[in-house]
């Protein structure tokens, strides 16, 4: 595995500056350091966020086509080397290379793929009035700041860079001070694609750093994948200089499993709703709602097909479920696991450290799990899935809808009409039916109520990062009232 070769990439080469504090990336699986990188110091802001703005207008001004030669040629050399982006991503954030190999890189690739692949047709549209005609141009924003969590930080990355560069905005970004190192290698292979000095820089460094990039008055728009607390914040840096924002944040979100649903797939989508990525993920079904009729069923075969989950070292490729991403989560979900013994939920399954080095927890089942309970109504970023009963489908849609948060939701039925119904009324940006957590570019995602604003991926995303100038052209004699 090539690891990155310094902090950060700035102007279209790599950039140290000691002075910054020291970050060091943990491996997970075994506790032990395997990079250090240091924080971003006003300097190396300056760098960036002058480098960013002198690469723009040039950036801008090459044709869609272009640019997206550029995009699709990264996303083609992150295929080629696919394995050593995964083994990366895996030795940052902990994830077993069983899904890093088809979920991290390859998912970024697509979004080089696909936002390069659009590139040359974004446009505005033509209104003839009269004589007269309106045409209007998608223009880009400037310079966009990113900010990512650690559980995809390639993904994220790509997810913000692809189309941001698409539109002919470059772009700033700050991973977590978790998980440092894979964005640096889009940086590199975004450099060695023809990008140009300046289109996409990398800066490390905590929330400070990524409050003083978006506080700068030559930052346009900010794109954040964090926790609601962090949302609040940046949103409201945003606000104070009217920049654009995109926030994908956090969620407790619902799947329903009525007691027609075809069991094994109900069990299916809440393995991959729970423990995909030690579950953390922001689009987690961790509420799984269960018939009563059906639940003892369902119980079963989870635990079953739970007793089945390979747990170990992430790198040896016949793992399925690795460590949490770092001893801090691990102690956050932890508390959680203990306030849901606490307060009356059924420990099914799991609920303890494994007394191996690195930071893993065994997947956690709890049932009798009631709306009231912190388990039920917190974000845990962690392997627990709770189980609660339902009877009736319009009580169901009315306790999944009794959070804040409206990320996600998933209905598992075999009757096509109640699906529709119960998803139309479920209050989520992103939802499944007879599925869950399926993320293609294709298909725009995001959330509502206090899960985010905007969306990333499909079309959608063009919204967000252009804004569209409106031109009025006058064929005749200007009409003056005086
Ligand atoms: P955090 O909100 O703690 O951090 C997100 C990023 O924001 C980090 O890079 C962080 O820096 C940075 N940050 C923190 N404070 C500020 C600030 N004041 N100004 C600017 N940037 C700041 O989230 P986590 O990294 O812990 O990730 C987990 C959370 O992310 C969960 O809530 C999860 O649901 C959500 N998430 C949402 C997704 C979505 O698409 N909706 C997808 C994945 C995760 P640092 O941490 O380095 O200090």
């Amino acid at each position: 595995m090539t690891q990155p070769t310094a902090s950060h990439f700035v102007n279209g080469a790599y950039l140290e500056d000691g002075q910054g504090a020291a970050i060091d990336s943990i491996f997970p699986a075994t506790g032990a350091p395997v990079a250090r990188v240091h924080s971003a110091t006003q300097a190396v802001i300056e760098a960036a966020l002058a480098a960013a703005d002198a690469a723009q207008p040039a950036w801008a001004a090459l044709t869609g086509t272009e640019r997206g030669r550029i995009l699709r040629r990264a996303a083609d050399l992150i295929r080629q080397r696919n394995r050593e982006l995964s083994i990366l991503e895996t030795m940052d954030t902990g994830k077993p290379l069983q899904e890093t190999l088809v979920a991290d890189a390859t998912s970024g690739a697509d979004a080089l793929e696909y936002f390069g692949g659009i590139a040359a047709s974004l446009g505005g549209e033509h209104l003839q009035l009269g004589a007269d005609f309106v045409y209007t141009k998608r223009e880009p924003l400037g310079v966009c700041v990113g900010i990512g969590a650690w559980n995809y930080p390639t993904q994220i990355a790509c997810w913000k860079a692809a189309p941001a560069l698409a539109c002919g905005n470059t772009m700033v970004f700050k991973p977590s001070e978790t998980t440092p190192l894979c964005a640096l290698k889009l940086a590199e292979i975004l450099h060695e694609a023809g990008a140009p000095p300046g289109v996409f820089n990398v800066v490390q460094g905590a929330g400070a750093v990524g409050a003083a990039l978006i506080g700068d008055d030559r930052v346009a728009k900010v794109s954040l994948t964090g926790s609601v607390p962090t949302g609040r914040k940046v949103y409201g840096a945003a606000a104070a200089g009217l920049k654009h924002a995109t926030l994908e944040l956090g969620g407790k979100s619902p799947m329903i499993v009525f007691d027609d649903a075809d069991l094994e797939d109900a069990v299916s989508g809440a393995i991959l709703g729970n423990f995909y990525s030690t579950g953390q993920i922001c689009s987690n079904g961790t509420r799984v709602f269960v018939h009563k009729r059906i639940k003892a069923a369902f119980l079963e075969r989870l635990t079953a097909r739970l007793a089945k989950a390979k747990i170990g070292d992430p790198l040896d490729e016949t793992v399925s479920f690795g460590p949490m991403v770092s001893e801090a989560q691990l102690n956050i979900v932890l508390g959680y696991i203990a306030s849901g013994i606490e307060e009356g939920a059924r420990l099914i399954t799991g609920g303890k450290r494994l007394d191996r080095p690195g930071y893993f927890l065994a997947p956690t089942v709890f049932a009798e799990v009631t709306d009231e309970m912190t388990i039920a109504r917190e974000e845990i970023f962690g392997p627990v899935l709770s189980v609660l009963d339902f009877e009736d489908e319009a009580e169901v849609i009315a306790r999944a809808n009794a959070t804040p948060y409206g990320l996600s939701a998933g209905v598992f039925t075999n009757d096509l009409r109640r699906g529709h119904r119960v998803i139309a009324r479920l209050e989520a940006g992103t939802c499944w039916i007879n599925s869950y957590n399926l993320t293609p570019v294709e298909a725009p995602f995001g959330g509502v109520k206090h899960s985010g604003i905007g969306r990333e991926n499909g079309k959608a995303a063009i919204e967000h990062y252009s804004q569209l100038k409106t031109v009025y052209v006058g064929m005749g004699p200007v009409d003056a009232p005086f």
